[in-house]
Order: structure tokens, then sequence, then C-alpha cells
């Protein structure tokens, strides 16, 4: 649905980067501020590059603290398991996060989801890359991304995990095998709990053919691990014997 001009307008008002000559989504319009912003992002400052390096020392690194299996900040560093992970049926053989979605790290990746400056995407992957060499990766076979119903893919213009697993291969080598499939008009899983997640979840995926047997499943967010606990239900069904997981932000 597209919003009455006026609203339009009063919105670009509120939400543009912090210190943008062009109010939000007008700024927008000139592709050389997507790819690359003259003035950092969060404050503003004319530095070369969208994220001066001040502020993207403000992102918060989910590795190396709270539950060593899963990074779950609400528990001791050296607990090997917490009740987030606890509850979790299907876990995965390797866990890895970039960054805690809050503050610096929060406000840069809604620009990116949201706002249309997604070709900055590898800009925060790039100092997250730390957590992804966690997982040993030249031992699995491929990326797998979450993959997106059509109708919400048509509503950004891109999936965030697909874009991630594509940075990734291009760094790392490991192919992009979307080996699953999501049912179209699917229902999201924003807004519900984790036991109605998990139900919906089971409902959405399915495998489009018959997978290799180590795979990452990336994605972007980590918020309760319903969506690729479901994923990992369907491949551990089909015979996949080691999945990790990668996901660029987690909900702290
Ligand atoms: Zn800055
Ligand atoms: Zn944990």
């Amino acid at each position: 649905m597209i919003p009455p001009l006026g609203r339009w307008f009063a919105k670009t008002r509120e939400s543009g980067p912090a210190g943008s000559k062009w109010p939000g989504r007008l700024r927008q319009l000139d592709p050389l501020q997507w790819v690359a912003p003259a003035d950092c992002l969060l404050c503003g400052r004319s530095v070369r590059g969208p994220v001066c390096a001040d502020c993207s020392g403000l992102f918060q690194s989910a590795s190396g603290k709270g539950c060593r299996r899963c990074a779950n900040l609400l528990v001791s560093d050296h607990a090997l398991s917490c009740p987030w992970c606890c509850r979790l049926r299907d876990l995965p053989d390797h866990l890895a996060c970039g960054f805690y979605y809050r503050h610096e790290a929060a406000t840069l990746y809604r620009l990116i989801k949201f706002e249309g400056y997604w070709p900055l995407m590898k800009h925060l992957l790039e100092p997250g890359m730390h957590a992804f060499f966690r997982i040993p990766f030249l031992e699995y076979d491929g990326l797998v991304p979450v993959p997106e119903p059509f109708v919400k893919k048509m509503s950004r213009f891109f999936n965030p995990s697909l874009l991630l697993a594509d940075l990734l291969c291009a760094r790392t080598g490991l192919d992009v095998l979307p080996v699953v499939g999501i049912r179209p008009f699917s229902r999201g899983q924003v807004g519900l709990s984790y036991a109605e997640r998990r139900a919906n979840a089971r409902r959405r995926f399915f495998l489009r053919r018959a997978p290799p047997e180590r795979l990452i499943l990336v994605d972007d967010v980590l918020t309760t691990g319903a969506t690729l606990e479901a994923m990992t239900a369907v491949l551990r069904a089909a015979k996949v014997r080691r999945i990790a997981w990668f996901t660029l932000l987690r909900t702290p």
C-alpha cells in the first residue's frame, strides 16, 4: 500500500539517517548515497564510508560472552547451556551471531532493511565475520538462506538472508544452496509467541531437493530461533548430519 503523499513526506522527516542534508527517503533518490554515503549514517560526521570507526566500534559483539553455546548475554560467561537454548528441541551443531540487535547496530540494520540502504549490508557483515569464522566452515558443504515468500520479497526488493549468503559466498567460496523452500502466503513470525512460532514455522518450510550432508543456515536476525529450528527439523529429516546457524544479529 502506498501511503498518501503528505504522510510519506512526514515520515521522511523522522526516519532519515542522522546528519543527512535531505530528509530520509528523498536522500535515497540519489543512488550514490545508497552505495557510498558521504557522511556517517549514525552520527552524521563527514567521513568516508557509511559508518565511522567510532560508531562501528559501538556495535556490540555477540561472541565470547554469555552462554558458550548460543551467546545469550543473560547467563554467566561459562554456562554451556541456558534457558534460551535448552528450550530448542532441534539445536544446531554450531551457532554464531555477529552482533546484538541494539543501539548502533540496530539503527544501521533498520536503515539497511527498511529504508532502502541494502547495499550497505556488507559494511555490517564485515566486522561480524569474526563470528562466522568461529564455525569450522570448511567442514560444511554450503550455505542455506532462510527463504522468504515472494510477496514479502517484492515488498522490500530483497531477501536479507539471501543477500547475506551471497556475501558470505563471495568471502569464503561456500556455495549458496537454496534447498529449503517456503510456502507462498504463509503467515509471518512477527508478533507470535514461541510456541506459536514453532507450530507456524513447521508448516512453512519444505524441501526443494536432496540436500548435502553438512549445511550452514543463514539468517539476518535471531529472535526466538523458531524459524531456524523448523528449517533444521526439515533438514534433519532429510538425513543432513551437521547443521550450523549463522545470524548477523541476535536479540539480547
Ligand atoms: Zn559515526
Ligand atoms: Zn544458550
